[in-house]
């Protein structure tokens, strides 16, 4: 970890490094999030300490912990990009695209327990709520016709299982078999016709065979940081500006706000690109000014 060298009145006018102070007219923190640190994980969003995070292993949050020490206030950091249809370290993911052209989930009783579209945030809230954080996604002939290029490597992997019923689907899948007999059975009494108790209207009812595969939730990025004003400029707690410092990126506060449904496909880059340049922007502007 680095320490920021600074003027008396708080001014940060480098960065110390092993090898000697670097004199900096400007420093901008691009070090990402803290999807790799157990000890911050553990302190804010220790719902998500113990799943898989496939992000980059330099995601420790050291751009947060220093500018913790010259007094920057940090925001929204229980706030996360979650991944509700993960498979394992190294193995793609399922696409979301199963799931939103028709695909339930269900949890080890073979019970739906949210409305799966609501997609990663909600979906994810569910699945951390059950039993080793994983749950069982299921399709049907039609689906698996439709994505085979996404699906056919789970399959042929034997990871995504199939069955001519949705009985014999569960015992594979080691699930309760009357709930899931039950649950698709009412998915397709609703389909087309719907809205079920989550309000999700099944587009097209489930035709055998059918499929499953089990899938964890996981951590994507996390998108609290040290709070910035719209020039990247990072602040104190009182609003205060300590001059000379930046942060763009995970390091910083997202544009996803609280908990973990503001999320939208983007948001990760938009927030290391948008404010990445607009803190540079500003720096060189202010050292031209
Ligand atoms: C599987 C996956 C899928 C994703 N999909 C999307 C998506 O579809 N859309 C989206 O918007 N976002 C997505 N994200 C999130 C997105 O990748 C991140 O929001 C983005 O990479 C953050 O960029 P960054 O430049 O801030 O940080 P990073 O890309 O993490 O880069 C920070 C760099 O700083 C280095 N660093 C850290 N500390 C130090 C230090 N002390 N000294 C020197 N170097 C240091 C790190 O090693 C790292 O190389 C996804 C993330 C994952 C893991």
């Amino acid at each position: 970890m680095l320490d920021f060298q600074q003027a008396d009145d708080g001014t940060v006018t480098g960065v110390a490094t092993e090898s000697g102070v670097i004199p900096a007219a400007k420093v901008i923190l691009a070090s990402g999030g803290f999807g790799a640190s157990q000890e911050l994980l553990t302190q804010y969003i220790p719902a998500v300490a113990d799943v898989h995070f496939p992000g980059h292993h330099g995601s420790t949050g050291d751009g947060i912990k220093m500018g913790l020490t010259v007094g920057a206030a940090v925001e929204n950091m229980a706030s996360f990009q979650p991944y509700p249809a993960h498979i394992g370290p190294g193995m793609r993911s399922v696409s979301p695209e199963v799931i939103m052209a028709g695909g339930i989930m269900v949890d080890p009783q073979g019970k739906r327990f949210v409305d799966e579209t609501r997609y990663p945030g909600g979906l994810s809230n569910g699945i951390l709520q059950l039993p080793d954080k994983q749950a069982y996604e299921i399709l049907d002939k039609r689906l698996y016709e439709l994505l085979p290029h996404y699906l056919e490597e789970f399959f042929t992997s034997g990871l995504l299982r199939q069955a001519l019923t949705s009985w014999d689907l569960a015992g594979k899948l080691g699930i309760d078999a009357e709930g899931l007999e039950q649950t698709v059975e009412d998915y397709n009494g609703l389909a087309g016709v719907g809205p079920d108790r989550f309000g999700r209207t099944p587009p097209e009812p489930f035709k055998a065979p059918y499929y499953g595969i089990r899938v964890k939730a996981a951590l994507y990025h996390t998108q609290g940081g040290l709070k910035v004003n719209t020039d990247g400029q990072v602040l104190r707690a009182d609003g205060s500006i300590i001059p000379n410092l930046y942060a763009g990126g995970g390091v910083a506060t997202g544009v996803s706000g609280a908990g973990m449904e503001g999320y939208l496909p983007g948001n990760g880059q938009l927030a290391s690109l948008g404010l990445g340049m607009l803190a540079a922007e500003h720096a060189a502007a202010s050292l031209m000014a």
